[in-house]
């Protein structure tokens, strides 16, 4: 059968490495001569505390961080400052993506090819996004990648990570390949994709490990895909978070239901990466869910794709176009007729069926004070940086103004990542990163402003970025 045969093919690809024709990319590089400092002059500011965008500014870039914001024409730079003109543009925190996937491919489920991680690292940055948060990271070594990113070897956005996937044993997503892969090669492809944790013992040697390579965060799976797929034992959550807990790390879960929901907060874990998204959150629970004071990462692009993606041609945003070829973009729909997803099409029928019921979910629990963050989930049909794009125009349709969703992945991502700390990112000010995008027009009033970007500034740098080859 074509499915069996194309998505092992896939597996294959992916572990072994050997990919086919190499598909164009973006490319992203720093400067050939890097400048001491950036100054941009006359720009807008957005504030993302009040919401406000204040005009004419001068900011200084100097070292990687923000060193002055002043009224245009106080600031002056050196000798070999690079002046970049901010007139008519709004400079605005990098956004952070907090369900990004760096190893991940993007193609149609039957069609994938190889993940090439350092091909979405320029992808994110060239779309804006300067930090992810990767929760679940199955090479051999994000740790590498993370340290190559933040030693400038690599050019892409700051790299946080779980490292790898926590699950039960035949849950997700090991559950998926044991439906779409034959049985003689499953055993080896599930070991790929998540860690199985039978027992405590397990859970505690598996988080040991994983701080010991240096994570910054744990990632358990509770919710069950497809439908009828085991979840994780309450126990075995709990276990995890308090083994790593003892490390110093904060446990994340993946979720569907208001009951996964609530197992997750009850172990202690301190972010929900999806929203509710198989049913209608109970009117009861929402004020149950909302005193847990957990985070939730809305993740509402990525089962909206999947529900939408059978149903028609998806309409390419700016972003995508300018990151992604055109044939991979037509190459969606329709779907082949003899793709076959088996016991899968229950979940994607659910996904489809609750696609309003998600928005309201979202809208709910922020009405009931639950801190919602902006993530893409970067997966088939969802794109490293123009996915999490797509995801802030969800999350204006939950209700947020456009000053809200910048906020969901600019301050309120960076204080989660802080730890409790001060965040060094997510709004412009002396002394933070300067992580930033300089956009054309004013965000605020029109998001689609956001993903018309003049520049994209890593720490500190304005990087040089060319679109893929068009058609
Ligand atoms: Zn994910």
């Amino acid at each position: 059968m074509r499915s069996f045969e194309s998505v092992l093919a896939f597996f294959l690809i992916a572990l072994l490495g050997c990919g086919g024709e190499p598909v164009p990319t973006v490319d992203v590089r720093l400067p050939a001569s890097p400048p001491s400092s950036v100054l941009i002059q006359d720009v807008s500011v957005f504030e993302v505390e009040t919401g406000t965008v204040t005009p004419n500014r001068d900011v200084l870039l100097e070292a990687a961080l923000i060193v002055g914001i002043e009224p245009h024409g106080r600031l002056e730079g050196r000798g070999d400052t690079l002046i970049v003109d901010g007139a008519g543009a709004t400079l605005v925190p990098g956004l952070i993506d907090m369900h990004g996937h760096i190893v991940s491919n993007s193609n149609p489920s039957w069609n994938r090819g190889s993940p090439d991680p350092e091909a979405n690292l320029r992808a994110y940055a060239y779309a804006g996004v300067t930090t992810v948060f990767d929760p679940s990271d199955m090479s051999d070594d994000p740790w590498g990648r993370r340290a190559r990113v933040a030693a400038g070897e690599l050019v892409g956005p700051r790299i946080f990570t779980t490292g790898p996937l926590l699950t039960t044993p035949d849950g997700h997503p090991i559950a998926i390949i044991q439906q779409l892969a034959p049985w003689w090669i499953s055993w080896y492809l599930e070991g790929l994709v998540a860690v199985p944790l039978p027992d405590v013992a397990a859970a505690e040697k598996q988080v040991d490990a994983i701080a010991t390579n240096g994570a910054d965060a744990v990632k358990i799976v509770i919710d069950a895909i497809p439908l009828e797929a085991p979840r994780m034992p309450p126990e075995i959550a709990k276990a995890v978070v308090e083994r790593a807990r003892s490390h110093g790390l904060r446990t994340v879960a993946h979720i569907g239901t208001t009951q996964d929901a609530r197992e997750a907060a009850d172990a202690g874990v301190a972010l929900w990466v999806h929203g509710v998204y198989k049913e209608r959150i109970p009117d009861d629970q929402i004020a149950v869910l909302a005193a847990y004071g957990i985070p939730m990462v809305a993740t509402v692009e990525v089962f909206d794709r999947y529900a939408r993606g059978s149903r028609g041609p998806i309409v390419p945003t700016r972003l995508e176009r300018e990151t992604v070829p055109a044939d991979v973009l037509e190459s969606f729909y329709p779907v082949p007729s003899d793709f076959e997803v088996g016991t899968l099409r229950g979940w994607l029928e659910l996904a489809g069926e609750t696609m309003d019921i998600r928005i309201d979910n979202v809208r709910r629990l922020r009405e009931a004070g639950v801190t919602i963050l902006a993530g893409s989930d970067t997966q088939s049909g969802v794109f490293p940086g123009a996915g999490l794009h797509r995801e802030l125009g969800h999350l204006v349709r939950t209700g947020m103004t456009p000053a809200e969703a910048i906020r969901a992945a600019t301050l309120d991502a960076a204080i989660w990542l802080a730890d409790g700390d001060e965040p060094d990112s997510g709004i412009i000010a002396v002394g933070k990163r300067a992580d930033l995008l300089l956009v054309e027009g004013d965000p605020t009033r029109d998001l689609d402003a956001l993903s018309d970007l003049r520049a994209v500034f890593l720490a500190g740098m304005p990087i040089e970025r060319t679109p893929v080859p068009g058609p």
